[in-house]
């Protein structure tokens, strides 16, 4: 699963939400935008510049770099093909039209891999192109209709249902034949797909990292076989200074089913600092689980053991993995088989979180906080809390009794426990850092947690300028409504304050208290398994108007970024030297 938006991860689909504050889009092939309109459209992806600093890398794996780089833009290629069968060909006559129009149409074209808006809920963008994205992409005939391929799928030998359902297949018709067919990837970007084995082979050649060797050579293997599993075992293990992420993965781009992943790549390097980071909050879990705001029996002894993170900074990606909104932050694999015996991990893309929270939280800020209160906006105390956040997760409780049966949360809340769980992260989020920051000489936090004074002021102040950047995507999933409880929660308690002028403040006399309270209730809620008390607070989950009326100042904010991948470009340029390639990350 991945996440796009970035402040509390907000996922992919919640991007429709803006689409009153943009601008408007003519649509059909006789009425597509103008350049103007074609410009507007893609200032709102901020152009950012991805810098990496490489100078640590060892030299073989910085040459092994250069190779993933490449392989990434064969993963362009093959996406292009899977998104739209039309795609490569508009994308050659594109490149060829030098007219400002052109130009325009071929940006735009880029960041979203084909000639539908992502922001506006995939129109066309083009003349003479399919008015909408076909939503079984180019993983089925653009003819097939649902009744047809259940029907053909039932005649089926069992083994054969399983390849047409899979994720590693497309189907295709029978030339000449009135007939459907089970293709593999393996066959149907087999040319591609070659190229990307010998690059990933190369590289595994190249790094002195048995892990990264090791993923890499098994990614290939899985190229030509078309078998996953070995290879997504291998990334679970993956522990190296280069962070791969390359295949087929998430099955968003097929709206008819779900069923068939798209080609992505992440190229990045771990970041150390970070992963050091998480790893003195993690051991430090049990106490603050041991000082929630419930009962003890409520508290849970005995934390299990976390599911792997890696923070890291992006070099490059591709295909689906660069396409439309940018991604935050992962999930993978997807594969039940492998989460079962390996769990699943998460990665998360701090520069790329970076780059959202300057381009967009700071202007952000720049209408919803007081002058003098924007100076306490910090982008470490925005991250550490994302961190916060995605540990905390685990915390409270999860297995509960209910009527004498043992049960869980999730169960008892059900289609109200994805709000009221992203509440309680964000909230546990603030409440495990203030513990930390009043704790850290005893547990010895002093150089892990953001440097500098005043911590309290910048955790919070962020925290609120990040409200507005999560209401923005809108209220109808989970990370938004789950936002606007906290919100309105922290209103009622006057720990954020309106103020005339319609900026907003925190109230440090009273936003501890009512941190305290909030994390209680929610979790109360969880240790109940109580549903009536889970619909209560869901009531809150509006925008009221004081907060209605400063996201309508925010219209033209941009809502995300466009990467240029200055580091990446450089390895490309100078292919296995390794040269002209240092280049530091802008702190
Ligand atoms: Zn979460």
């Amino acid at each position: 699963m991945k996440l796009g938006i970035l402040v509390l991860g907000v996922a992919l689909g919640a991007v429709s939400g803006l689409a009153q504050s943009q601008p408007t889009v003519s649509n059909g092939s006789t009425n597509v935008p103008d350049v103007g309109e074609l410009q507007k459209m893609s200032a709102r992806f901020a152009p950012t510049e991805y810098r990496v600093d490489i100078s640590k890398l060892s030299a073989g794996d910085r040459k092994a770099l250069g190779k993933l780089v490449e392989a990434s833009k064969v993963i362009d290629d093959i996406f292009l093909t899977q998104y739209w069968s039309g795609n490569h060909a508009e994308y050659e006559k594109l490149k060829k039209d030098e007219s400002v129009l052109g130009r325009a149409r071929l940006q735009y074209f880029w960041i979203n891999k084909g000639p539908w808006s992502a922001l506006d809920g995939n129109k066309a963008f083009l003349p003479s192109v399919p008015p909408q994205k076909l939503p079984g992409a180019n993983f089925y005939p653009p003819d097939l209709t649902k009744e047809e391929f259940e029907t053909w799928v039932k005649t089926l030998p069992e083994d054969q249902q399983k390849a047409a359902t899979g994720f590693f297949t497309v189907i295709q018709r029978v030339p000449n034949k009135d007939q459907l067919m089970i293709v593999p990837f393996s066959e149907a970007y087999k040319a591609d797909l070659q190229r990307a084995a010998k690059l990933l082979n190369e590289a595994a050649a190249l790094t002195d990292n048995a892990t990264l060797k090791d993923f890499l050579t098994k990614r290939a293997a899985a190229f030509a076989s078309n078998d996953y599993y070995e290879s997504d075992l291998a990334w679970m293990d993956l522990d190296a200074p280069i962070d791969a992420t390359i295949g087929p993965y998430e099955t968003y781009n097929d709206e008819m089913f779900g069923y068939k992943a798209s080609y992505e790549s992440y190229i990045n390097l771990r970041d150390d600092k970070e992963t050091n980071k998480l790893k003195a909050f993690s051991s430090h879990l049990q106490e603050v689980e041991n000082n929630l705001p419930i009962d003890e029996q409520f508290r849970n002894p005995k934390l299990g053991a976390a599911a792997p993170i890696r923070v890291v900074n992006q070099v490059t990606g591709g295909g689906d993995g660069n396409h439309g909104v940018q991604t935050a932050a992962y999930n993978l694999p997807n594969d039940e088989r492998v989460i079962t015996q390996k769990g699943a991990k998460r990665v998360m893309l701090k520069n790329v979180q970076e780059a959202k929270f300057k381009k967009t939280l700071v202007p952000i800020s720049m209408q919803v906080l007081a002058a003098d209160e924007r100076a306490d906006l910090s982008f470490d105390w925005f991250f550490t809390h994302i961190l916060a956040h995605e540990l905390t997760h685990g915390l409270g409780p999860h297995q509960i009794t209910v009527n004498g049966a043992k049960t869980t949360p999730r169960e008892q809340l059900k289609e109200l426990y994805s709000s009221i769980e992203e509440a309680k992260a964000d909230v546990l989020g603030l409440y495990a850092l203030q513990y930390m920051i009043d704790h850290k000489a005893q547990m010895e936090l002093q150089d892990v947690l953001p440097a500098g004074a005043d911590p309290e002021k910048k955790l919070y102040t962020t925290y609120l300028a990040s409200t507005f950047r999560s209401l923005r995507f809108g209220l109808h999933e989970a990370h938004g409504k789950g936002m606007a409880i906290q919100v309105n929660y922290l209103l009622d308690k006057g720990a954020v304050l309106v103020r005339p002028d319609g900026t907003f403040a925190i109230d440090f006399s009273k936003v501890k208290d009512a941190v305290r309270s909030l994390a209680h209730d929610l979790l109360m809620v969880e240790a109940n398994g109580d549903y009536a008390g889970a619909k209560e607070m869901l009531e809150m989950a509006v925008l009221r108007p004081q907060y209605q009326k400063a996201l309508d100042r925010l219209s033209a904010v941009p809502v995300d970024i466009r990467p240029i991948f200055v580091t990446a470009e450089q390895l490309a340029r100078s292919p296995g030297t390794g040269k002209k390639t240092s280049s530091t990350t802008k702190k």
